[in-house]
């Protein structure tokens, strides 16, 4: 507690009050380790895991932390061959535009297909990408790859059809984030209007001033922009309104289930107002109803994401999708 406190004082650098984060991870002789090599390796694992849940505390060693560290470290190790390897690979989900019932674009979705585990989903392993800075080559990997696609379903006789690709935080304020961009938009001979690139609300707020000063350089590309997962961050609507941005991207925990869901419906409601007044293209994510269809109509969103229509699926399943579009007669269009 005493070193906790004298962590609470700012230090004085260079004429700015400076405050240093406080993790601490504790393991006990004898119980945690007979020698000095396996207290401290515990003490290590407490202290991930004081990181872990938000810093600025401490944590007594308990066993079950180095299982779940050596689960984590060996994911890690796994995940830094993946590319080589050849593991990554991307799905695609088509977003359906309700204004003319066209194919509007498809996101591109990160899959790792793990010799042993199978199909990973990104929610487990796009934090430990972030935490180690992977993503940088990775997510230069997905927008690489989703161009190429886009110019190999153009030559395979498919009508161009937008592409979007999610950028996460780290990658976002990556210095080489515009070239690369690009080059790839260059490379691959895309219009930069059929390039879109996601970034999530907490991502944009996270520094104003450079969020703004980076939208801009891309915008001035040409490329589209999308504030993805709108609704669980927290947005200043000022800011929104001084981005370069095209789309707002409404999150699935905002789609209504049943237009009778009061509160959830209004949230819907007047983000899709939100968006027009804005001057933005509005879509729908996770729409899995035929309910949750007429109810964005009704509400004028302008493009709708979601199971109801496909799920996110490999290359020759979604160039089947687009191939049999419009004949295959889908569903609320
Ligand atoms: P996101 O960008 O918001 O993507 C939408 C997620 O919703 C996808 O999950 C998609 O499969 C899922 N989804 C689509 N329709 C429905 C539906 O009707 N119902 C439900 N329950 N879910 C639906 P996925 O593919 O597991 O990706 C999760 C998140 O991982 C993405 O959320 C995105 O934030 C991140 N991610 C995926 N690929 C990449 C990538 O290449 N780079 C980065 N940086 N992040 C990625
Ligand atoms: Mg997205
Ligand atoms: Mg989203």
């Amino acid at each position: 507690h005493k070193l906790r406190e004298a962590f609470e004082t700012a230090i004085f650098i260079a004429g700015q009050d400076v405050y240093a984060a406080f993790s601490m991870g504790i393991s006990v002789y004898p119980h945690d380790g007979n020698d000095p090599e396996t207290l401290l390796k515990n003490a290590d694992a407490a202290m991930y895991r004081a990181k872990a849940n938000g810093r600025n505390q401490y944590q007594f060693y308990a066993p079950e932390m180095n299982a779940r560290g050596e689960e984590l470290l060996a994911l890690e190790t796994d995940l830094r061959r993946a590319l080589d390897r050849k593991e990554f690979v991307l799905f695609y989900q088509p977003q359906m535009d309700l204004r003319n019932r066209r194919i509007a674009g498809m996101e591109a979705l990160l899959r790792w297909q793990h010799p042993e585990h199978g199909l990973v989903s990104p929610d487990d392993f796009i934090p430990l990408l972030e935490e180690t800075g992977l993503i940088v080559p990775v997510g230069e990997w997905v927008l690489r790859s989703a161009c190429t696609q886009y110019r190999k379903f153009h030559e395979a006789g498919l009508a161009p059809l937008r592409i979007s690709v999610n950028v996460s935080a780290r990658q976002f304020r990556d210095q080489t984030l515009l070239d690369r961009v690009q080059q790839a938009i260059r490379d691959e001979g895309i219009p930069p209007h059929h390039l879109e690139l996601e970034i999530t609300e907490s991502t944009a707020m996270r520094d104003v001033q450079i969020t703004s000063e980076i939208l801009g350089a891309l915008d001035v590309l040409g490329i589209r922009l999308a504030i993805d997962d709108f609704g669980t961050g927290y947005s200043s609507l000022a800011y929104l309104k001084r981005f370069p941005l095209d789309v707002l991207k409404i999150d699935r925990a905002f789609i209504p289930d049943s237009p009778h869901n009061g509160n959830v419906a209004a949230i819907a409601e007047a983000s899709i107002s939100l968006g027009h007044k804005l001057g933005l293209e509005v879509i729908a994510e996770g729409v899995e109803t035929m309910e949750q269809v007429a109810f964005l109509r009704t509400h004028e969103c302008d493009i709708l994401q979601g199971y109801c229509f496909s799920h996110p699926k490999p290359v020759d399943q979604i160039e089947q999708f687009i191939m049999d579009y419009p004949l295959s007669q889908l569903p609320g269009l």
